[in-house]
């Protein structure tokens, strides 16, 4: 049975256990293509104006799954994560806002309910209507998520050793060795910046107008959200009377905070997306927080006609900053010592 998975959303974060788990039942996956104007522009026709471009790309994968004859397309509806917190409220509506919009997919669709306390999203029970379409058992159902859990646990350990998505997904998935990845990264930059954003907006590259690797190539390291254990995130939240109702906008925020405490952090970027209502939030809190902390502070939001001439100007620009910044501030040393 050929299972598609669309490159959008959490596909950047549950894809190790996703893929694993559909495998270990004998399933083959399908994943979309990497997201293009074309995705977008498709996803655009299915879905309403205002909603935001991670949700409208989205629905440019599933359209493209949908031509590749797959058996079903998995959508699941990601309720939560995490006690008294719950996703944003689209994640709560995607399989309704996709299966009424989308020719065609109403009898294609997986769309499994999660509704977990911890970030595993591994319980069986939240898997048991995949039994019929799927033609496996319970048993069938637990052995396999119990393989996908481990797979996906591996995923998280690398990611906090401070490997990006992709590598810590390739390692996970044993598709690439440490010693691999060592050789590449062996030189570590001057300057570091932290990146703020949805894991579906800062590492899909038509999204982020593939920022990492601009980044990457004016020799900055970059730190991101799920390179942080959980604790130390929410531990960044303790002081606010109230956190947010939205888990990973909580993680970006707690995340945000940490980077601006951290000496190591010379910068701080936070990739947005129109539309995106959680955000404003986090976005809003994170530039107050920047005048306290007196951290360059940069948000790069993404619409439909972003162009990546004036991006890549602002990063330099952005970077160029920082480093003057910090060569004033070793020459002041100096001349004190
Ligand atoms: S958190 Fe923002 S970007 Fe993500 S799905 Fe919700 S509204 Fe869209």
């Amino acid at each position: 049975m050929r299972i598609g998975l669309p490159k959008a959303l959490l596909y950047y974060y549950y894809f190790p256990l996703w893929k694993t788990f559909f495998e270990a039942l004998g399933c083959e996956v399908v994943v979309s293509n990497e997201t293009t104007k074309q995705t977008l522009d498709n996803g655009t026709k299915f879905m309403a104006p205002e909603l935001c471009v991670p949700m409208k790309i989205c629905s440019g994968h599933v359209a493209e799954l949908l031509e590749e004859k797959v058996d079903y397309i998995f959508l699941p509806r990601m309720v939560s994560i995490h006690k008294q917190e719950t996703f944003c409220p689209k994640f709560l509506g995607l399989p309704d806002m996709m299966r009424y919009t989308i020719p065609g997919l109403e009898e294609k669709m997986l769309a499994p309910q999660i509704h977990s306390h911890t970030e595993r999203v591994s319980h069986p029970k939240d898997y048991l209507i995949l039994r019929e379409p799927l033609e496996v058992s319970l048993q069938d159902i637990k052995k396999a998520l119990k393989q996908a859990e481990k797979v996906w646990c591996d995923f998280r350990a690398y990611s906090k050793r401070g490997y990006d998505i992709k590598n810590a997904t390739d390692l996970a998935l044993g598709q690439v060795t440490e010693m691999e990845l060592a050789e590449k990264n062996k030189n570590p930059f001057d300057i570091s910046i932290g990146v703020i954003g949805y894991v579906y907006n800062i590492y899909d590259k038509f999204v982020s107008m593939d920022l990492l690797n601009h980044l990457e190539n004016l020799n900055v390291n970059v730190f991101t959200f799920e390179m942080l254990d959980e604790m130390e995130m929410e531990m960044e939240l303790n002081d606010m009377k109230k956190a947010m109702f939205w888990t990973f906008s909580n993680k970006l925020l707690g995340t945000g905070r940490r980077f601006y405490h951290d000496t190591h952090i010379d910068g701080i970027i936070h990739v947005t997306a129109f539309g995106c209502g959680p955000d404003s939030f986090v976005g809003k809190l994170m530039e107050l927080e920047s005048n306290e902390c007196h951290k360059p502070f940069m948000t790069v939001r993404v619409d439909e006609h972003s162009g990546q001439n004036h991006l890549q100007t602002r990063i330099e620009a952005f970077v160029d900053m920082i480093k003057k910044k910090k060569n004033a501030l070793k020459t002041q040393k100096q001349r004190r010592a």
